[in-house]
């Protein structure tokens, strides 16, 4: 875990994720071989499996891409039109920290006080602007159209099991690969892909996939733990509002999502290693979200594909929160699939 603290502080917004390519370049430069930066950004990786005789050909991916903002324009009084890159709730955005453009210049948008606020709807981001307290000019000087923009927000440990920070989706799935990658050897070859633009379509591995042909592949992800009583609900109540899945519940299955349905028979691997490694797990029902999984299961005639995700709150928002034994269970799982692996897990029985 020792990358996540960077990982997460680095803004890498869609098309934009230099600053983390960087950080996973660094760390696995000594731990794999074959490392190449695609046409699309990607960076993708190869850990060689031990052993005699064909090898199955497995493709771990992880996202390096966030959710975020760019600039559209700079008003008369200098402060900063902008648009979303990727999805971000209108309702958590006035008041938040950003930084803009390659020079992180800090930011705030805008918002109005309490005194002065006499009405109760949400303001559309359409409506909202940056202000990095400049005038036009000052601005102009600093800021392009087409600059990115990201969520200000500083990482930090919460008592001993609890991490905060910005970006854990998916800056988790990339700092578990990288514990991956750095860990070994494994059986199966390894193919490592850091993805790019997941946030906005599942482009990046869609590519990756296409290329490098794995024979099966799972995305490492950061998901929604939507775990917390109902605001609503009676003070006595512990009512749960469509619980998806819980901190410190252990890595979480996908069964489907809106991109892709998880093939039994991988789903039934996943269980049984995780059962057979004493690691909790969660199933994940809910048919809303999708990731690289998506992409990549219906590249070269079919590569079946799971997905493996870390429970964190908050996501798409500057302060999301994690478990650290979430992580340590859902490391060794990846580490145990990469164990155990064989051909007939893939294929439909
Ligand atoms: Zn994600």
């Amino acid at each position: 875990m020792e990358f996540l603290k960077d990982l997460s502080e680095a803004i890498g917004v869609s098309g934009k994720e230099d600053a983390v390519r960087a950080i996973v370049l660094n760390a696995i430069a000594n731990h794999v071989e074959n490392i190449q930066i695609d046409p699309m950004g990607n960076v993708t990786a190869l850990k060689p499996g031990v052993g005699d005789g064909p090898r199955l050909r497995v493709m771990f991916a992880a996202h390096m891409d966030e959710v975020g903002f760019m600039v559209t324009g700079i008003d008369s009084d200098g402060l900063i039109r902008f648009t979303g890159v990727g999805s971000v709730d209108d309702r958590i955005l006035p008041g938040l920290r950003v930084r803009v453009g390659d020079d992180a210049l800090p930011g705030v948008i805008l918002w109005t006080p309490i005194h002065l606020n006499h009405e109760q709807r949400v303001v559309k981001l359409k409506d909202l602007r940056i202000d990095i307290g400049g005038n036009k000019d000052d601005t102009n000087s600093k800021v392009k159209r087409g600059d990115r923009i990201g969520f200000d927000s500083r990482f930090m440990e919460i008592g001993d099991r609890v991490l905060r920070g910005k970006s854990f989706d998916d800056r988790v799935g990339c700092s578990l690969l990288i514990d991956v990658l750095r860990g070994g050897p494994y059986p199966v070859d390894l193919i490592a892909v850091f993805t790019v633009q997941e946030e906005i379509g599942l482009r990046g591995a869609q590519v990756a996939a296409q290329t490098l042909t794995p024979d099966v592949a799972f995305a490492l992800e950061g998901t929604t733990a939507h775990d917390l009583p109902n605001p609503l609900a009676d003070l006595d109540s512990d009512e749960v509002i469509n619980p998806t899945c819980r901190l410190g519940g252990g890595p979480v299955l996908t069964v489907l999502d809106r991109s892709v349905i998880v093939p039994p028979q991988l789903l039934g691997f996943l269980r049984a290693t995780a059962e057979q490694h004493q690691i909790p797990y969660q199933l994940k029902t809910q048919p809303g979200g999708g990731t690289d999984a998506g992409a990549i299961h219906i590249t070269n005639g079919g590569v079946p594909s799971a997905v493996i995700s870390m429970p964190c709150r908050y996501i798409h928002s500057p302060t999301a929160l994690l478990n650290r034994d979430d992580y340590q269970h859902t490391l060794r799982l990846l580490q145990a699939v990469l164990a155990s692996i064989t051909v007939s897990d893939r294929n439909p029985r």
